[in-house]
């Protein structure tokens, strides 16, 4: 595809959102414009741990400083309500994640675009594929017009909504009956805690998970799975939902509540089971979805940001490589479908054994996972295969990139 004239458009400015615009650039791609609702990132959402998504840094140039923004995790321990140690893990340095707070995350990918890529408060509505061309209307009245347009507005997106033609689908992500905290601390706790240095802690009790883990400036991320019979509504309000994360956590061992005095923000998500990527269209004419959009992870593997990356990697090379549209998107779906929808169920099946609230599910997490984890190297033998796949991305998008 001619990557002078090739205008893209980007729907939604989150990790997929932006790594893209990222992508796309170094690929060759000059006209390059991400539209996001938002009028500015700064304090939204927790966090997260970034692992293959540490190769796309180094592609696109931010791992260095990635590494000074983040904290990183060599170690996994789970522990029960009375604080009692029932599995310890060392993860291998080089393969393990790093974790980091949204903002900061956010801000490293957005504030190395240069001037002119991204559009803020700009909330798409609709998409109108003429024959040459994809007219984007915004809630504002504006329109713009590009050769294509990649929906990566998340799991609630507009952009899948319209190409289901507007309808609830079994392609649409659905509430899966759990919800999720995730909190921020204030700077410099770490000190504070120094056994939490380089660990992830959980604890999995009764269909609930808690968890922390330090990201950078000495903060943690901490979070909190727990049922719930609808999704809540997106909050914002930090002294409500302290108040309700310390009503459902007041059994959750130290140094939980000491997190959540030091909370600086929180945010209340619901969780989706996305069961159908296998025979849901990502494209549909000019427009193809990314990230989240296009397949709704859980939490329980870490993976969601980590492969809305590795998306973006794939989808800048293929449009590269591709003299068409339709060749591009084809080829997009069928190499990353596969891999994808492997991580998305394992993480659905991980996470009915940890909320699992039976008594066969309690012994087998304590009593058969720990040796099994342990033996097998489980945490290291998926991320090994993750970075592997990470590192394939990278070699096979080198021979297209322009720009260092
Ligand atoms: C506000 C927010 C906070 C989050 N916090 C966490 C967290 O703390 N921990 C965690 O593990 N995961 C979190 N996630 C989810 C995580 O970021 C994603 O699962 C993952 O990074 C995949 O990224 P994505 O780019 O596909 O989607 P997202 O990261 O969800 O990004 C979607 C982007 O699209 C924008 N958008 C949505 N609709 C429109 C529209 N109509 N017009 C224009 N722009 C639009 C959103 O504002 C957002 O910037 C959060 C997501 C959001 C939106």
């Amino acid at each position: 595809m001619n990557r002078l004239t090739t205008k893209i458009g980007i729907v939604g400015g989150g990790v997929g959102g932006l790594t893209l615009a990222h992508c796309l650039r170094r690929v060759g791609f000059t006209n390059v414009h991400l539209y996001e609702r938002a009028s500015q990132w700064k304090d939204v959402g927790a966090g997260f741990s970034i692992q293959c998504g540490r190769e796309v840094l180094k592609y696109i140039g931010l791992h260095d400083r990635f590494r000074d923004r983040s904290h990183q995790l060599t170690h996994f321990k789970s522990i029960t309500k009375t604080g009692e140690t029932y599995m310890e893990l060392d993860f291998n340095p080089d393969i393990g994640p790093w974790g980091v707070s949204r903002p900061a995350f956010i801000n490293l990918l957005s504030s190395s675009l240069p001037e002119g890529v991204i559009h803020k408060n700009k909330t798409f509505q609709s998409y109108e594929d003429l024959n040459d061309k994809v007219k984007i209307n915004f809630a504002d009245g504006t329109h713009d017009e590009v050769s294509l347009l990649v929906g990566c507005d998340g799991v609630k997106s507009k952009v899948r909504e319209q190409m289901q033609r507007g309808s609830e689908s079994k392609f649409t992500p659905k509430y899966s009956g759990h919800s999720i905290f995730f909190s921020i601390s204030k700077p410099n706790l770490l000190e504070q805690f120094p056994e939490q240095r380089n660990t992830i802690q959980q604890i999995a009790t009764n269909g609930t998970i808690t968890g922390h883990f330090p990201v950078e400036d000495g903060r943690f991320l901490f979070y909190m799975i727990h049922p719930s019979t609808s999704a809540p509504q997106e909050s914002w309000d930090l002294e409500g939902a302290k108040d309700e994360l310390a009503k459902l956590s007041k059994d959750a061992p130290a140094p939980f509540a000491a997190l959540l005095e030091h909370a600086e923000r929180i945010i209340h998500l619901g969780m989706y089971d996305h069961l159908y990527i296998n025979e849901q269209p990502w494209s549909q004419g000019k427009v193809v979805l990314l990230g989240d959009a296009a397949h709704t992870f859980k939490p329980h593997l870490g993976q969601g940001a980590n492969q809305s990356m590795e998306d973006a990697l794939c989808l800048s090379r293929i449009l590269a490589q591709e003299d068409t549209v339709s060749k591009a998107f084809d080829r997009f779906e069928k190499e990353r479908k596969p891999k994808v929808w492997a991580l998305v169920s394992a993480a659905i099946r991980v996470g009915k054994l940890e909320l699992s609230t039976s008594g066969f599910a309690a012994f087998i997490r304590k009593k058969v996972l720990p040796p099994i984890f342990r033996y097998f190297d489980v945490f290291g033998k998926v991320w090994a295969r993750t970075l592997a796949d990470s590192k394939k991305e990278v070699e096979k998008i080198q021979p297209y990139t322009v720009r260092d």
